[in-house]
C-alpha cells in the first residue's frame, strides 16, 4: 500500500485531530519566531550602520577627554606636588608615546578596509592564482569566498579572515586590520592603566570632602580627574577580558567566528571519541606571526606597526597543519 502524509503505517493509530491542530500551531509559531528573529537581525544591522559613526565619535571623545585630563590637570598637579623634572618629563614622554600609538592604531583599524576578497573568476573555476585556493562564491555579494572569509551583513560584503563587525571602529575586523585592532586594544589598556596608577592619589583627593582637598585643587579639575579615572578603570577592566580573549585567539590562530565553529566541532568530535584539531593552529610562535608579521615577540617591534614587517600572505589562503607536517 502506498503511504503518504496523513496515512499512518499499519499498526499505528491516526493522531487525534487535536494533536494535528497543536502540531500546525507549533509549526506556525516557529515560522513566526524565525521571521521575527530575521527582522530583529535586519534591524540590528541598520542600527549598527547608523550608530557606527556616532560610536567612533564617542570613542574619540572619551580618549580625548582622558588625554586632556592627563596632560593638562594630572601632570601639572603632580608637578605642583613636588615630582622631579626628569620624572615629569619621563611621564610626559611615555604618555605621548601611548597616546600617539592609540590614535594611530585606531585610525588604521577604522580606515583600513578589513579585506575584500578577489572577484569570483567564474562558475566551476575552482582554482585560481597559485592553484591552491578552494574558491567558493558568496550567495549574497556574489564575490569569491576564500577559506576563513565570511559575509558581513552590516558591511554587505565578504571579508577575508573575518573576526567580527566592531561598532566601535564602524568597520569589520579582518585580515588587513586585525593587528591594528589588537594593538589599539593593547595601547588603550596600557594608557588606561597608566592613568589609573598615576591618577590614583589625585582621584582619592577629588572624591574627598572639599575642606580636605589641597587649596590649589579647583572643583572643575576634581570633576575631570574623578570622571577620567573612573572611565579609565572601566575601560581597562573591559579590555582585560576582551584583550585576553583576543590574545588567546591570536596564539591559537582562530577568529572569533572560528572559535565558535571550532567549539562545536570539538564537542561533535568528543561525542565520537575523536580529538578535533584546528587546521590553522601552527604553534604559538607561527600563529603570532600570522597576525603581527614575521617579527619576534621579544623584540617588541611588532608593537610599532609603522616600523614592523607586514603579515605575509594575501588573506585568500592560509597554511594548514597538514601542509607543514611531514607525510
Ligand atoms: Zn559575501
Ligand atoms: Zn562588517
Amino acid at each position: 500500500m502506498k503511504m503518504g502524509f496523513g496515512h499512518p503505517p499499519p499498526g499505528q493509530t491516526q493522531p487525534a485531530p487535536g494533536c494535528i491542530w497543536v502540531r500546525r500551531r507549533v509549526r506556525q509559531l516557529l515560522r513566526c519566531f524565525t521571521r521575527c528573529c530575521s527582522l530583529c537581525l535586519d534591524c540590528m544591522d541598520i542600527l549598527l550602520r547608523v550608530l557606527g559613526p556616532l560610536m567612533v565619535l564617542l570613542a574619540v571623545f572619551l580618549i580625548g577627554f582622558v588625554a586632556y585630563t592627563f596632560f593638562t590637570i594630572i601632570v601639572p598637579q603632580l608637578a605642583d606636588e613636588g615630582t622631579s623634572s626628569p620624572m615629569l618629563l619621563g611621564q610626559l614622554a611615555l604618555g605621548c608615546f601611548i597616546l600617539v600609538n592609540i590614535m594611530y592604531n585606531y585610525a588604521m583599524a577604522v580606515c583600513l578596509r578589513a579585506g575584500e576578497p578577489p572577484p569570483f573568476p567564474g562558475e566551476g573555476d575552482a582554482e585560481a592564482g597559485d592553484g591552491s585556493l578552494s574558491l567558493r562564491q558568496c550567495q549574497k555579494c556574489l564575490r569569491s569566498k576564500p577559506p576563513r572569509a565570511h559575509h558581513c551583513s552590516v558591511c554587505k560584503q565578504c571579508v577575508m579572515k573575518m573576526d567580527h563587525h566592531c561598532p566601535w571602529i564602524n568597520n569589520c575586523v579582518g585580515f588587513n586590520n586585525y593587528r591594528y585592532f589588537c594593538l589599539f586594544m593593547l595601547y588603550l589598556a596600557l594608557g588606561c592603566l597608566y592613568v589609573v596608577i598615576l591618577g590614583y592619589r589625585l582621584f582619592l583627593q577629588s572624591v574627598a570632602p572639599i575642606r580636605k582637598r589641597p587649596p590649589n585643587f579647583r572643583f572643575a579639575d576634581a570633576q575631570c580627574i574623578s570622571l577620567s579615572w573612573l572611565i579609565s578603570l572601566c575601560i581597562f577592566l573591559a579590555l582585560c577580558l576582551l584583550g585576553g580573549f583576543h590574545a588567546y585567539l591570536v596564539v591559537t590562530n582562530q577568529t572569533t567566528i572560528e572559535f565558535h565553529i571550532n567549539m562545536g566541532n570539538r564537542h561533535a568530535a568528543k561525542r565520537k571519541g575523536e580529538v578535533y584539531r584546528n587546521p590553522y593552529d601552527l604553534g604559538h610562535s607561527r600563529n603570532f606571526q600570522e597576525v603581527f608579521g614575521p617579527n619576534r615577540f621579544l623584540h617588541f617591534l611588532w608593537m610599532m606597526p609603522y616600523l614592523a614587517k607586514r603579515p605575509t600572505g594575501s588573506g585568500a589562503s592560509f597554511p594548514t597543519v597538514s601542509e607543514l607536517e611531514p607525510v
